[in-house]
């Protein structure tokens, strides 16, 4: 019995010699080695952040079925991540719609220089242009944030360009009218209730742990609606009316929801990016719906219809792949 074992054992040993030497190994090797990829989020109080971790939890809850895993990245947002994909520093990336529309057109900062590998896999929660204000600085609407201190997001944030078009419709500019600042929006409930800023704009999903944060804190601050965005909208196609529900933020100053218009987050990718890789996301973030909407609070709108609402780059051939299998689209 025991020598049994022994030869059993040594044959084992010499066929799996044999197949790591064989002569097709290298292709062999290549499919059973583990392939990472890492999505572009936000800041860890916003809504990227989280919604990057619940994507890589789905996709790596298969991990040694696929060989793949996801991993997650902090960053100033949108503008970074797009580009961040392009550049081929990331895989993966959420960006808001109009960010996503703007690269591949070549518009805003990408005037002239469209990112035409740009591709869309799938829209993700709805955002809103949310302008948060202490309630002690004198601010009712977006008009009163003349000559206030404002952080209206970093240079790499998608929120920046929302604030800056924002102003414009209430006849601000933002290098001359206000006093800006740039700084990543996520550190705006600090810089809020330090008093160093009186007011910030974030395009977020809502409820987040950045906004919670600025109304939990000793001073009070309150949502400023921001209306009049017919024109706005019109202009641009985007851009959709929304508002911020007061119940998502019992401890701000408000005492009823907040008219305001927004995007939606999106997850984007580069036709670089291998089909295979991206049709695994996509199916496991679909075939899970349920569940991933579990995994945050703003998740709870979606649905596989609107998920597909929203994009404006090409999808990815790997997302297209897994859409016509289930007949979500042609
Ligand atoms: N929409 C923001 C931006 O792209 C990020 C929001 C978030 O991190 O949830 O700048």
């Amino acid at each position: 019995m025991k020598k049994m074992l022994v030869i059993v054992t040594l044959l084992v040993m010499v066929g799996s010699l044999l197949i790591s030497c064989g002569g097709d190994s290298s292709s062999e090797g290549q499919s059973e080695r583990m392939r990472f990829v890492t999505i572009g989020t936000g800041g860890l109080t916003g809504v990227y952040y989280p919604a990057g971790g619940a994507i890589s939890k789905t996709v790596n809850a298969k991990q040694s079925e696929y060989n793949l895993k996801a991993t997650v990245e902090s960053t100033g947002g949108s503008v970074f991540n797009i580009n961040a994909v392009m550049s081929g520093d990331l895989e993966f990336g959420i960006a808001q719609s109009d960010r996503q529309f703007q690269a591949y057109t070549g518009e805003a900062e990408w005037e002239g220089n469209p990112q035409e590998n740009l591709r869309a896999v799938c829209a993700l929660h709805p955002e809103s242009i949310t302008l948060v204000a202490a309630a002690d600085a004198g601010i009712d609407s977006i008009e009163d944030l003349r000559g206030k201190k404002v952080n209206i997001g970093d240079p790499g944030s998608g929120n920046r360009g929302n604030a800056i078009d924002a102003l414009a419709t209430a006849g601000l500019d933002w290098e001359t009218d206000i006093q800006a600042e740039q700084i990543k929006a996520a550190e705006s409930a600090k810089l809020l209730q330090d008093g160093r800023i009186d007011a910030y704009f974030y395009t977020v999903g809502h409820p987040n742990g950045s906004v919670m944060e600025a109304t939990a804190g000793t001073r009070p601050v309150k949502f400023i609606p921001i209306v009049n965005v017919d024109e706005l909208i019109e202009e641009f196609p985007f851009y959709a009316k929304s508002y911020i529900p007061q119940k998502l933020y019992p401890k701000a100053a408000n005492d009823s929801d907040t008219p305001t218009y927004g995007v939606k987050a999106t997850l984007v990718t580069s036709a670089e990016v291998p089909e295979e890789i991206v049709y695994i996301v996509t199916k496991e973030v679909f075939e899970n719906l349920e569940d991933f909407k579990q995994l945050h609070p703003s998740f709870e709108v979606l649905s596989r219809e609107n998920m597909l609402e929203g994009n404006s780059a090409p999808y990815h051939d790997g997302a297209l792949k897994y859409f016509r299998e289930v007949g979500l689209m042609d």
